[in-house]
C-alpha cells in the first residue's frame, strides 16, 4: 500500500502516519524527519535545509526530490510506504508520479487530514519535540508521562524553531500557496480521501483505517 499524507503543518498527519506505518507494517517516510536527522548529524544537506526550515519555507525541490526517490527505491519499500510531508508542491507530486509509473506503480491513497487554520495555531504552540530521538509530543493532546521529558530517551523536550508562532504563520501561508493545490490534484486522480482532523486522535485513526481497510 502506497499512501501519502496531506494536511497543514500541525494537522496531526505525522502522528497518524506513525500509527498507520505500525498497523500496516510499512515504512513511515517523513521528509521533515530526514532533514532534521541531517541537521543533527551536521551534514551539508542538513545545513542547507536549515536555512529554509527556520524561516518556515520549503526546502528547494532540487534537495528534496532525489532524496525521496532514493528512499522509496529501497528494499523495505517494496510492499509500500507512507509518505509524510512529501509531496508538498505540484512539481514534487509530478516527480513522484513519473518515478512510480516508470516502475509500473501508482499511489493508492492520498489522505488529507483537514484542520482549519485557527485550530492549527493553537495546536502548534503546544507541540514539543525531543532534540535527541525526534519523538514528538503535545502538552494537551499527547503529553509525555513525565512533564517535558521524552518518554523514550528521557531527554528534556523543546519547542522546535519551526513551531514558534511567527514561523507557524509563515508555514501556513506557504502551505496554502504551494501544498493545498495538491488536494485538487489528487482529487482529480481519484485517490483523495479526506478525514476530519479536528476530531480526537484515536477517532481520526479509526476514520483512516476505515478508508484503508483492515
Ligand atoms: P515537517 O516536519 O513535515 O513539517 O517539515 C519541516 C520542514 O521541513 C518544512 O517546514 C520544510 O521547511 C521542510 N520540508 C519537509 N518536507 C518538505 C518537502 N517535501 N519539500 C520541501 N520542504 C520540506
Amino acid at each position: 500500500m502506497k499512501i501519502i499524507m496531506l494536511g497543514a503543518p500541525g494537522a496531526g498527519k505525522g502522528t497518524q502516519a506513525e500509527r498507520i506505518a505500525e498497523k500496516y507494517q510499512i515504512p513511515h517516510i517523513s521528509t521533515g524527519d530526514i532533514f532534521r536527522a541531517n541537521l543533527k548529524a551536521g551534514t551539508e544537506l542538513g545545513k542547507k535545509a536549515k536555512e529554509y526550515m527556520d524561516q518556515g519555507l520549503l526546502v528547494p525541490d532540487s534537495l528534496t526530490v532525489d532524496l525521496v526517490m532514493d528512499r522509496i527505491a529501497k528494499e523495505d519499500c517494496k510492499n509500500g510506504y507512507i509518505l509524510d510531508g512529501f509531496p508538498r508542491t505540484i512539481p514534487q507530486a509530478e516527480s513522484l508520479k513519473e518515478a512510480l509509473s516508470a516502475r509500473g506503480e501508482a499511489l493508492d491513497y492520498a489522505i488529507d487530514v483537514n484542520v482549519p487554520d485557527e485550530n492549527i495555531i493553537t495546536r502548534m504552540s503546544g507541540r514539543r519535540a525531543c532534540p535527541n530521538c525526534g519523538s514528538t509530543y503535545h502538552i494537551v493532546y499527547a503529553a509525555p508521562s513525565k512533564e517535558n521529558v521524552c518518554d523514550k530517551c528521557e531527554t528534556a523536550l523543546i519547542l522546535r524553531d519551526d513551531d514558534k508562532p511567527e514561523t507557524v504563520q509563515k508555514r501556513l501561508s506557504v502551505y496554502h500557496e504551494q501544498t493545498q493545490p495538491l488536494i485538487e490534484y489528487y482529487a482529480s486522480a481519484g485517490i483523495l480521501r479526506t478525514v476530519d482532523g479536528t476530531r480526537d486522535m484515536n477517532q481520526v485513526f479509526e476514520d483512516i483505517t476505515d478508508i484503508l481497510g483492515a
